[in-house]
């Protein structure tokens, strides 16, 4: 039986795995996408401490090298279920395999959510995207729209103005929410100009592809037509954690309750990164978390019965 299976190989399940093996634990990390998570979307990730101006996929790629090189073991593979059979928990894969261990630390992060408006869905792929690093090549020379006010909608806008035409940023107050440089380096681009107190309630399109959006001013109410060629969605994050509502540590907004020491409500279940309730979601404090849910974990296997 295995000590510990770590779900999800982003910067918090790559650094539980780096002190897992320091800490001579018997673990694997288990990964459905590609090794890094939400970083490897991103593109410079400029707040890191100690290694300024990295670009995301570069980041990654140290993370996991770091950890394959101590020994880590990464697994291919999609939790559907966990099982929690008291001193083990049984995690089923989708492929049908099933990993037995005395201790999990779900870390899966968050994915992006969606607008939730008419055109969404049946345009997604096809103008509708939410990663402008995959995207963004897509609309070289044309005219794009992104929405939202946070880090990622300011970190999209940012990438696209360097491929498309013009970037119009959509927000639904009067200010961003976004950091204070990233929003300063945003607001100074020649072909970046912001939509303020506006929301989008239609993403228009055929079969060919977006077409543009109905936009409604919200204090006057006035509506517009505006044409576009592409609709980047970035209000925010959803975790990544429908395998673990079964188990009753998924609170009402999506996220694990779990405190600082990354323990849940469950004994021999650990939660770290961004699908755990918290405030500052950053690579910083992913990592962090997986440093503190892997001392947790020992602390676990030391007083749990074999
Ligand atoms: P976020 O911080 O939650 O921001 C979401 C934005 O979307 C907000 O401006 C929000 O408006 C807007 N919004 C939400 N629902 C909306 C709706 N239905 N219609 C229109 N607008 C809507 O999400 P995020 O930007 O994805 O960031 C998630 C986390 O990752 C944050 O903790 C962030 O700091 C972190 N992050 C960090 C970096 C970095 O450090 N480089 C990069 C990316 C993300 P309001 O402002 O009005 O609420």
């Amino acid at each position: 039986m295995l000590d510990l299976v770590i779900i999800g190989a982003g910067p918090a399940g790559l650094a539980a795995a780096i002190y897992a093996v320091r800490a001579q634990l018997n673990a694997i990390i288990l990964e459905k996408g590609a090794v890094g998570g939400q970083i490897t979307t991103t593109g410079t990730v400029d707040n890191y401490p100690g290694l300024p101006g990295l670009q995301g996929l570069a980041l990654a790629e140290c993370l996991r090298k770091h950890a394959e090189q101590l020994g880590a073991v990464l697994h291919e593979g999609e939790v559907i279920r966990i099982e929690d059979c008291g001193a083990h928990k049984q995690i089923l894969l989708a492929n049908g395999e099933c990993l037995t261990a005395r201790s999990v630390i779900a870390a899966t992060g968050a994915a992006p959510r969606p607008l939730g408006v008419p055109g969404e869905e049946e345009l997604r792929g096809r103008g509708v995207s939410y990663c402008a690093m995959c995207d963004g090549a897509f609309f070289r020379g044309k005219r794009v729209c992104v929405i939202g006010g946070g880090d990622t909608a300011a970190e999209e806008a940012y990438l696209l103005s360097r491929q498309a035409r013009e970037v119009l940023l959509i927000h639904r107050r009067d200010s961003l929410r976004a950091q204070k440089a990233q929003a300063v380096r945003l607001l100074n681009l020649g072909n970046v100009s912001m939509r303020w107190n506006t929301v989008v309630t239609e993403i228009l399109g055929d079969r060919a592809g977006v077409s543009g959006v109905r936009l409604r001013e919200t204090i006057s109410g006035r509506e517009e037509l505006l044409p576009l060629d592409g609709v980047f969605v970035a209000v925010g994050m959803q975790p990544e954690t429908h395998y673990l509502k079964p188990l009753g540590v998924v609170g009402s907004d999506g996220c694990v309750q779990a405190g600082e020491d990354c323990r849940t409500a469950r004994p021999g279940l650990f939660a770290a990164g961004d699908l755990r309730c918290k405030l500052v979601r950053q690579v910083v404090t992913a990592a962090a978390d997986g440093a503190a849910a892997v001392r947790a974990v020992q602390t676990y296997l030391e007083a749990a019965p074999q």
